[in-house]
């Protein structure tokens, strides 16, 4: 029978065009990545700038071929590339391959896991990953939960929860800007830009003292709960983080737990970046107490090899998701009894990520992710030691996780002239193209990070990354003393 197909669109009789695109694409993909030697090209915001306006977007080249070739030199060539192993800058993974394949079957297919009629098993794939890892967590059988975009917002939803769960109590809307969330500094900025969304108080978010490494003092919550009740606050909600973003930290949860189980105070844990320990084989204790949690928000595009996106928010008592539920009679009739995740969602149209993680998991299993999470949490305890026996560098506390803060300071740099440093031999480096790091300020001071999140990345590599970064640094002091000297 003849049908008239448009040629552009994915269909049956479009089947060639599709895996030749797919084919050419990945083919373009593997000829780039084959040649590539450094995570980033060094170019400037200018020059990309410059190379993106030129394209003149009304102007169609016609084939897939010809815009996947313009985009190798506008994109590919300047990608940052987290698979390169001196690439240890910010909480980004190389990707797990079985996820790669379960991509494109996501985008062709495109189902939309809002309601049965437009997902069907991929909904049912959805709901065994939650309960796979609500039971990794250690809740119950009234546990459930939702995939996201992100930590982010599996944050916004987690204190949405805790919000509405709090209001239930009061009655009462009015209540809103009493509602007080407790986190420490060190907590994620979603928590505050939450707290802002869900029409909190500027001061809504209490700031929790530490201990000297950075964990959440709990008597000092204990005290800090008290002192907002006195001040006419209502406590809606205490944030855990499960490693903090910058030093690693994992607040002592098991503690927290017991705070808010006595004072009936919502327990949200923030585990973006510390829930690859719960497939860990060695460091799952780690999270001891997180089953306690009212809930909890995992990333698998941080520490379980998933490309972006794919976190998830997972909730011990599932019926607390259904007072942000809003009806569309159009989507989900009442009179339908079938599974709808759109009632859980903050989102509607939603991507089938799931799938990647199921992929993964049948592929490989869950203990090859936690051995790959754990050689570099071990790594980074190697190359603090490094650090420390280094002359030329200063390093922070002993990291929890995979993140290690140091920076380069021979003994003739003073602590003040080490911070006006840095932030410039960052730069620096990131342009040279040879290997990417992080940079962040704690108590005033500003370092340098390496977040590990790459098993490939080896000792040798982050050996040269530091020959780099103290070459860059000679370099600079040089620079800076060659100045002084012309000036004086
Ligand atoms: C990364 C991170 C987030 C935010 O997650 P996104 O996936 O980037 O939105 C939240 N909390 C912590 C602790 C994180 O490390």
């Amino acid at each position: 029978m003849e049908r008239s197909d448009s040629p552009h669109l994915f269909s049956a009789s479009t089947l060639d065009v599709y895996t030749s695109g797919v084919w050419h694409a990945s083919a373009l993909l593997a000829d780039r990545v084959k040649a590539v030697r450094q995570p980033y090209s060094g170019a400037t915001v200018t020059e990309l700038q410059e190379q993106v306006d030129a394209v003149d977007l009304d102007q169609p080249l016609g084939d897939t071929g010809a815009a996947l070739h313009e985009v190798a030199r506008l994109y590919l060539d300047n990608a940052v590339w987290f698979h390169e192993p001196t690439y240890v800058a910010h909480l980004n993974c190389p990707v797990a391959l079985p996820a790669l394949s379960a991509e494109v079957l996501i985008s062709a297919v495109n189902s939309s896991v809002d309601t049965w009629d437009q997902s069907t098993a991929g909904t049912l794939i959805e709901r065994r990953l939650i309960d796979w890892t609500a039971g990794r967590i250690g809740f119950g059988p009234g546990a459930d939960g939702i995939f996201t975009s992100g930590g982010t917002q599996s944050n916004l939803q987690a204190l949405l929860l805790a919000r509405e769960e709090a209001l239930s109590v009061h009655q009462d809307r009015s209540a809103i800007p009493r509602l007080r969330i407790f986190a420490t500094t060190q907590s994620h900025f979603s928590v505050s830009k939450s707290a802002g969304i869900l029409g909190m108080s500027a001061d809504a978010v209490i700031g929790v003292a530490t201990d000297h490494t950075g964990k959440m003092d709990a008597a000092a919550l204990t005290v800090a709960i008290d002192d907002a009740r006195r001040d006419g606050g209502i406590p809606m909600a205490v944030v855990a983080t499960a490693g903090t973003t910058d030093l690693g930290r994992i607040d002592p949860v098991a503690e927290i737990a017991a705070i808010c189980e006595r004072q009936g105070i919502w327990l949200h844990v923030d585990a973006a970046y510390g829930c690859g320990l719960l497939v860990s084989t060695r460091r799952r204790h780690l999270l001891d107490g997180i089953e306690r949690a009212d809930s909890v928000t995992v990333d698998f595009h941080k520490s379980y090899f998933q490309p972006v996106s794919s976190s998830a928010i997972v909730v011990r008592r599932g019926e607390t998701m259904r007072r942000i539920a809003v009806h569309a009679d159009y989507l989900n009739p009442r009179t339908a009894a079938l599974p709808n995740q759109v009632d859980k969602s903050l989102q509607t149209t939603r991507r089938f990520d799931a799938l990647k993680l199921w992929m993964t998991l049948r592929t490989m299993g869950s203990d090859q992710i936690g051995d790959m999470f754990d050689a570099v949490v071990d790594r980074a305890h190697d190359v603090h030691t490094l650090i420390t026996a280094d002359p030329d560098f200063e390093a922070a506390a002993e990291p929890t996780l995979s993140t290690v803060l140091f920076r380069y300071r021979p003994g003739q740099l003073s602590v003040a002239e080490c911070d006006e440093l840095m932030p410039r031999l960052r730069q620096r480096l990131f342009y040279g193209g040879r290997a990417i790091v992080a940079g962040t300020t704690i108590g005033g001071h500003y370092w340098l990070k390496f977040t590990l999140l790459n098993p490939n990345t080896t000792m040798d590599n982050l050996r040269d990354v530091l020959d780099l970064i103290r070459g860059i640094g000679r370099e600079m002091t040089g620079e800076r003393d060659e100045a002084a000297a012309v000036m004086a």
